[in-house]
């Protein structure tokens, strides 16, 4: 097939690609499907990159971020994968409920039609039955928008058990759509063995039979390594597992994730793929702003260091703000270090120590009560040294109470989240959810509009902007019984969603830059697009530096 930009794209049939993993988890497959996404929409194609993940779960809102990381939230209000946020800052393309599977989803909608007597009275079974909803799920997004290519993460590896219906769908669809349509990109590891000093095979090659005995053979194998593979090494993988040595592609540790999808094209993955997929002549892919970019950030070498105030002591909890921060670092040309402070360890005694040579801090979204002490003391240091204070969410919640308690002196205010008797509601309940007993997926989810105060510090920070849209995952709100209160002292609602009336936004517009925001504008950062928000408290930040 031959590709002409504009003619022949509407008129090629989708193309599917599975993203497979192998050997261990968090080899970053995620990483390399938002890179080939990147690629292919560098070329001009349409895109779109879905998850599925094999846990029970009906989504990972309910699930504790220590064991899956971040929950990422989409515009139409899908709690999903921190995968999906790779995808939507890479390609700058918004994802939706369509993206993200998982198999309770799955399982849901099978036995929603068995209730309803969809099945006539047959047995329902995990072949045809689960592995039918998982490849209408896997072909859905292209019966509802024009797509060239959809690629399709598998969450966990191969050798799960729970991974093996998703691998027999892949196998069906590969069978019924044809090796021009569909396609298999194993990712596996390649491990260092430091005693012999050799790069080792062997798991790769045992992860490979693996799948072709469940009657896949992947076209292209990705190998995650740390250290640089040998012509011979990847000849050796090639003639063991059926791979052309072109197609054998090494994922070398990069010094940002940002590199990784030029990587993948100095090595031909998207030159390799189409040419597997019969697609000839198209244009290069277009990397311009891309490598803008990257070189931006080589340069950004002066380093400015912002502390993240929360509770869960590990990275992917927060990798849409430590991501969100870094765009705009590089954007304002510098390189942000994103320094993790756990609000359970801060006292008053060590604030000073703790946030000491910060040039701004976020304090960070969250539920419930642990670590919130430490959140409402960060909050009140930054606020009376007039440090660049970013509160996003619960974060927001935390800088009104302590306003409530410190400046307006109610000294039992609070949410009610964390007391629900408390006199002092200054966070209350949102009146749609106090009917809600469900806890999965009933929260304020996904974007709402939000009206800005013409003259704030946020609006001027959104270029002048009234109407903004965001995105939201909460259940307790700012009690507007105490706007004035608050206003008359200092801190001001300058964000409101017209159709509710709901504080969206507080900032103290005397301070150099304190603002709190009821949504969580790092889910919309993108590479290209940093948000506005971000650049503004970056900004803020660096201007407070002293620097040589
Ligand atoms: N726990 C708070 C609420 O439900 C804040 C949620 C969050 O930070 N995402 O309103």
């Amino acid at each position: 097939m031959r590709y002409i930009k504009g003619s022949t794209n509407s008129r090629m049939d989708t193309k599917y690609i599975f993203i497979t993993g192998g050997v261990a988890s968090s080899l970053g497959k995620g990483i390399i499907s938002a890179s080939l996404g990147k690629l292919l929409q560098a070329r001009g194609f349409r895109i779109t990159i879905q998850k599925f993940d094999p846990y029970i779960n009906i989504d990972p809102g309910t699930l504790n971020p220590y064991e899956h990381g971040e929950c990422y939230v989409t515009a139409d209000g899908m709690e999903t994968d921190l995968d999906l946020g790779h995808y939507e800052r890479f390609t700058g393309i918004e994802t939706t409920r369509d993206n993200s599977v998982t198999t309770g989803r799955i399982y849901q909608s099978v036995i929603e039609r068995e209730r309803r007597g969809d099945y006539l009275g047959k047995t329902i079974q995990v072949v045809p039955h689960i592995t039918d909803e998982i490849k209408r799920r896997m072909l859905l997004n292209a019966t509802k928008q024009p797509l060239d290519f959809v690629i399709s993460e598998i969450g966990g590896t191969i050798g799960d058990i729970e991974s093996q219906p998703f691998l027999e769908a892949i196998r069906e669809l590969r069978w019924e759509l044809g090796p021009q349509r569909a396609i298999n990109v194993h990712l596996t590891y390649v491990p260092y063995l430091a005693a012999a000093g050799e790069l080792k095979t062997k798991p790769t090659q045992t992860s490979v039979k693996q799948l072709q005995g469940l009657g896949i053979q992947p076209e292209i194998l990705v190998l995650r390594t740390e250290h640089t593979l040998s012509d011979e090494l990847r000849q050796k993988v090639a003639h063991f597992c059926n791979v052309d040595v072109a197609a054998v592609i090494q994922s070398q540790d990069l010094p940002s994730i940002y590199e990784v999808p030029v990587n993948m094209q100095q090595q031909g993955l998207d030159t390799i793929l189409l040419n597997k997929l019969g697609i000839e002549n198209c244009p290069k892919p277009e990397l311009g702003p891309w490598c803008n970019f990257l070189s931006r950030r080589k340069s950004a070498t002066k380093e400015i260091r912002i502390a993240l105030v929360g509770k869960y002591d590990l990275q992917d909890a927060y990798k849409s703000i430590i991501e969100s921060l870094a765009h705009a670092g590089t954007y304002n040309d510098r390189k942000v270090k994103a320094v993790f402070v756990n609000s359970e360890h801060i006292t008053q005694d060590n604030i000073a120590e703790k946030l000491n040579g910060m040039a701004g801090v976020v304090i960070c979204p969250g539920f419930g009560k642990r670590g919130i002490d430490g959140k409402i003391m960060a909050a009140a240091y930054t606020r009376t040294h007039n440090i660049p204070t970013f509160g996003i969410c619960l974060g927001m919640q935390m800088m009104v109470i302590e306003f409530a308690r410190n400046v307006l002196g109610y000294k039992d205010a609070n949410s009610c989240e964390m007391d629900a008797k408390t006199p002092h509601n200054v966070i209350d309940l949102m009146e749609e959810q106090k009917s809600i007993t469900q806890m999965g997926g009933t929260m304020r989810l996904g974007s709402y509009d939000c009206e800005l105060v013409e003259g704030s510090k946020t609006w001027k920070a959104y270029d002048k902007d009234s109407l903004i849209k965001e995105r939201h995952r909460h259940r307790y709100e700012f009690n507007n019984a105490y706007q004035e209160a608050f206003a008359a002292k200092g801190m001001k609602c300058v964000g409101i969603n017209p159709a509710a009336n709901l504080v969206e936004i507080v900032e103290i517009p005397s301070l150099r830059w304190y603002i709190g925001t009821q949504f969580h504008p790092e889910y919309s950062s993108t590479v290209l697009h940093p948000h506005p928000l971000f650049m503004s408290f970056v900004k803020a930040c660096i201007n407070g530096t002293t620097e040589a």
